[in-house]
């Protein structure tokens, strides 16, 4: 059904990402290759719109990522038949995984079959014919040795037919041996700092502030490393990666207010959100927002409470839009201030390298819940900005605890000295942002 064309053409290349650093500079060759695809005679077309799948608060990607007025393209979605329910209507081919990651991306994709209540997918394993970028196949793939500066551990840059939103073939990038390698640091580390740290952090809500990675609000940590291995940690943390790079190729955008619901299973309403390590770590399926998303986008079920929505752009604008939280910002942001100071001045483990600004991006959205404090009910305001306020001064003010040796006082030091560089860049001017785009990392 499609004639391919394919012209094989090697370049050369360099790049830097900073000018004039050549240590940042990278060269290679690039091979070319230029597939030509015919249409199919009756495409998928999707009779959604971004702008309709908005008014219900859920975010789907256009026919196309960028530009202005996307409102009225037609949703990115798969061709699949959801009348038949014929199984096995879109294959995703899992390219260079190790065989003990196989499985896990494996759950990851089928996941999303409990949401549309039949296998409408199945993973297999890529034969070498199958790779990236190729629009016969929809291929996950694990890249290792990438750059320890690259900033996704997955990433979906799906082919979408610009015409009618119909997904011509997935693509996604999973970050395999540099973000396995952090994993094995923070292990490390982690199992030393441990027998401390459980005992100094607390919980917010119910839900323990020690165990995480990247948007851990303290320290990235994994609580339990008794009865949990590196492994175990580090295919969880996959788990809900590819289900979420997943999310994006069936057209879903983020969603950073998903994490403000909890679902009755104890996980947040969306794997669209970032969310916390210890909420990622025992994420099984999609959530109910997830579910929701795509019953409207694909069966065209309309959503029957109010969804909890808000996605890349609307997070300077809104103060419960934000990665990385779980329920209420005010309380989570209050919480984890504290408590993070609490562990910092009695932490007597250095922190490792890869930690440099401990707590940055939560100040960040402290000082953003404050500038937006109107949209907050009245009656809850001025509470809520007081005690934000104070939880600031309390990391500004921190100090090494006072029962501490001399050379516990110095690991302290070193420690809170990283806490105040990052007090002092969250509170800087703000400089404008730069564009983003939606690509979906
Ligand atoms: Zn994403």
């Amino acid at each position: 059904n499609s004639v391919i064309v394919d012209i094989i053409h090697s370049v050369a290349f360099s790049l830097s990402k900073d000018a004039g650093d050549s240590s940042k500079e990278r060269s290679g060759e690039v091979k070319v290759r230029l597939f030509l695809k015919r249409q199919e005679k009756r495409p998928s077309v999707s009779s959604r719109t971004v702008g309709a799948a908005r008014a219900e608060n859920i975010g789907f990607f256009g026919s196309s990522r960028m530009g202005s007025g996307a409102d009225v393209l037609p949703i990115a979605h798969y061709k699949i038949d959801v009348t038949s329910r014929k199984p096995v209507q879109q294959i995703i081919y899992l390219k260079d995984f190790p065989q003990d990651y196989l499985p896990v991306a494996k759950s990851a994709v089928e996941s999303w079959n409990i949401v549309f209540g039949f296998d409408a997918f199945k993973t297999a394993t890529a034969n070498a014919d199958v790779d990236l970028g190729d629009p016969r196949y929809n291929v996950i793939k694990w890249i290792d040795g990438l750059d320890e500066e690259v900033p996704w551990a997955g990433y979906a840059p799906t082919m979408v037919n610009p015409r009618t939103g119909e997904v011509l073939a997935t693509q996604i990038l999973v970050n395999g041996s540099t973000t396995r390698k952090s994993f094995s640091g923070i292990y490390k580390y982690t199992s030393e700092a441990a027998p401390q740290f459980s005992t100094l952090a607390g919980k917010i809500g119910n839900v323990p502030l020690v165990e995480g990675t990247g948007e851990n609000p303290v320290v990235s940590f994994f609580a339990d490393t008794k009865s949990k291995s590196e492994e175990d940690y580090a295919k969880g943390y996959y788990l809900s990666v590819i289900m979420h790079e997943f999310g994006h190729s069936l057209g879903l955008r983020h969603n950073f207010a998903g994490s403000t619901v909890i679902d009755s299973n104890g996980v947040s309403s969306s794997v669209m959100d970032y969310e916390p390590g210890f909420v990622s770590n025992i994420r099984q399926v999609p959530g109910s927002y997830d579910h929701a998303a795509i019953r409207w986008g694909y069966f065209g079920e309309s959503p029957t409470t109010q969804m909890a929505f808000c996605t890349d752009e609307d997070m300077a604008k809104r103060y419960d839009c934000n990665q990385g939280d779980v329920g209420k910002p005010e309380d989570y942001v209050v919480a984890g201030l504290i408590q993070g100071t609490t562990v910092l001045e009695n932490l007597i483990v250095p922190l490792p390298d890869m930690v440099k600004k401990p707590m940055k991006s939560m100040m960040k959205t402290a000082l953003k819940i404050i500038e937006l404090a109107n949209q907050l009910p009245e009656s809850e305001r001025q509470k809520a900005v007081s005690e934000i306020q104070r939880a600031l001064e309390r990391v500004k003010n921190a100090q090494p605890s006072a029962n501490l040796s001399a050379a516990e006082k110095a690991i302290v030091e070193t420690n809170l000295s990283k806490l105040s560089a990052s007090y002092a860049d969250a509170t800087a001017p703000k400089t404008p942002a730069p564009l983003a785009l939606n690509f979906g990392l």
